[in-house]
């Protein structure tokens, strides 16, 4: 027996054999003397490739909807990039080399190049790039890459890395459960698994020494662990975990469609958040009544200039119609741990104290009225309401909304349509903008707490910081006291308060939430029904006396554990 630890990338529990998918492509480097006839290998390979992905992209369309062909687009666009054609074809003239090894040199020029940058996002944008070159690779050699759509038996994936091309195409019948040897919680392999509903742990560093195909392994997605030749005892214990977990999600499950209100009929909503319009599908399958924070930065990021108008109103207008209710999009919140190369933000000791957010957006007023414009566009097609992140005082509030009148004045001109009602709010993630919510919530139609940045902000810990983990407490008595004057605030002036941190979707918390008033809970998808099994359990009473018991404590420890116990 062999327990690997990697992380927990898509929840559920998968016990059965494994099929290792290996990687076969080997060829050597030599050197040629007819460099023309390589460039015509290469251009055989880059359209046959071009083919492959086209079908690919059909086939997912087709059967899984037009988010999850993204990925696909992306691929053909790393293979039209005439950047990447020239690195290979200088490389073929410059070192007089095979074609194979000219290629693998160049995708690994730029893959290493994404790989390298700090944002975890864009270090993930480096498997792309590798999975389209192995495809070349593969064109070339002429081997055919493993099928994974028609398996003949029930099987656990293992991989170094699992490529959207392969996960694409599995079977959810017969794939249990995946396990890959690279990738984070962001990557593709894990957003796919997820999606999917498939249990899988990425970075499992040793797993492909450990198995071979036909190995038996437990992966526990939930706890980020790889059991490899389990003993009789763990295979018992996971079997009955299995049962566990599938009847409760089937308990969940039922709770979709039903409100999220309380036994006396006190009703709040819940909302997910999202990064890109291809996680509305897991939203609506979750039973999101809306989206209470689109995270709009990832538009920006994985490219390398920003994106236009008309790209932006296409992806906001697509969430916008395909969700009945609420739209919050919130303005570029670049800065802090998210980079975006093209615009040479400065190095910065502090970050997260620095330039991002908001203090972009008024700066780089030419961006930010891009973006606005393409949000009001799309308001003809939903309830899209607009989020200015990291307001820290009522200027900065007032600056913004000032930007935000003469877009609309210019598209007014214009003669182009939008929802001139649109409601406008901010995010309350500085502890000074907790203080004054009075005063801004005379500005604005709503609050969305965020209280990821919030609770590093009120408690001096770095979010990022694994040293400071201990002092990032959601459930230190500052943050909660802080988090009931915003709600106080802003009904006292007529605005719906929502919170889109993680905290939202913490069921522990809800009931103090709930009791304190918070109108909308907007989190990852997958959290949705535990929070609504939770506010459906209790009456607002109820909820409204762990309030009051709440903040008769005085550590966050003391509260946790008072609320571990609902
Ligand atoms: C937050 O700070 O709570 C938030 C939702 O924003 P982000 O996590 O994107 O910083
Ligand atoms: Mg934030």
């Amino acid at each position: 027996m062999i327990k690997l630890t990697g992380v927990a990338a898509s929840p559920g529990i998968a016990i059965g054999e494994v099929l290792l998918l290996e990687e076969e492509l080997s060829y050597d480097k030599v050197k040629v003397e007819d460099i023309a006839e390589e460039k015509d290998r290469l251009k055989e390979a880059l359209l046959a490739s071009k083919e492959q992905l086209i079908a690919i992209k059909k086939k997912v369309e087709e059967e899984m909807g037009s988010d999850k062909a993204e990925i696909f687009q992306a691929h053909l666009m790393v293979l039209d990039d005439p950047e990447l054609t020239s690195a290979i074809e200088n490389k073929l003239e410059a070192e007089a080399i095979n074609v194979e090894a000219a290629l693998e040199e160049a995708i690994e020029g730029f893959a290493s190049m994404f790989a390298n940058m700090d944002d975890d996002y864009m270090k993930e944008r480096a498997s792309d790039i590798r999975d389209v070159g192995d495809r070349i690779l593969r064109n070339l050699l002429g081997v055919e890459a493993q099928s994974l759509a028609q398996l003949e038996r029930e099987v656990i994936l293992i991989a170094d890395d699992l490529t959207p091309s392969d996960t694409a195409q599995v079977d959810k019948e017969q794939v249990l459960g995946f396990a890959t040897k690279i990738g984070g919680r962001t990557s593709h392999t894990a957003i796919m698994a997820r999606s999917l509903g498939i249990p899988a742990v990425v970075g499992a560093k040793e797993i492909l020494e450990a198995v071979e195909t036909g190995t038996t392994v437990i992966v526990d997605g939930i706890a980020g662990v790889v059991i490899v030749d389990p003993t009789e005892e763990q295979l018992t214990e996971y079997q009955q975990k299995l049962a566990d977990y599938q009847k409760r999600q089937e308990k969940l499950a039922e709770l979709k469609d039903l409100p999220a209100e309380t036994e006396d009929g006190h009703r709040v909503e819940l909302a997910a958040n999202i990064g890109t319009p291809a996680d509305v599908t897991s939203a609506l399958e979750n039973g999101a009544e809306g989206i209470g924070l689109y995270r709009s930065e990832f538009l920006y990021m994985d490219r390398d200039s920003l994106p236009t108008e008309e790209e932006q109103f296409e992806a906001y207008k697509e969430v916008a119609e395909r969700i009945d209710g609420p739209t919050v999009i919130r303005t570029l919140d670049i800065g802090g741990d998210k980079e975006l190369p093209y615009l040479d933000l400065p190095d910065e000791m502090n970050p997260f104290l620095g330039y991002r957010a908001i203090r972009i957006s008024l700066e780089r007023v030419d961006i930010f009225k891009t973006q606005l414009r393409a949000i009001l566009r799309a308001s003809k097609y939903g309830q899209v309401k607009i989020m200015y992140p990291m307001i820290s005082s009522l200027e900065e509030l007032q600056a913004a909304n000032q930007i935000l009148a003469e877009v609309k004045e210019d598209l007014t001109k214009e003669g182009v349509e939008f929802n001139s009602e649109l409601e406008v709010g901010m995010m309350i993630e500085v502890p000074a903008a907790a203080m004054i919510a009075d005063l801004l919530a005379k500005e604005v139609d709503f609050f969305s707490i965020g209280t990821n940045d919030l609770i590093q902000y009120t408690t001096a810990t770095d979010r990022m910081n694994e040293q400071v983990a201990d002092l990032y407490q959601p459930f230190h008595p500052a943050v909660l006291r802080l988090i009931k004057r915003v709600v106080e605030a802003a009904h006292k002036h007529d605005s719906w308060v929502g919170m889109c941190g993680e905290m939202a979707g913490d069921r522990r918390l809800a009931p103090f939430l709930v009791g304190i008033g918070l109108d909308e809970f907007s989190m990852s998808a997958v959290s949705i029904a535990e929070v609504k099994e939770v506010i459906r359990s209790l009456t607002l009473q109820q909820a409204e006396e762990v309030v009051d018991q709440v903040l008769a404590l005085s550590t966050a420890k003391q509260i946790e554990d008072l609320l571990a116990k609902y």
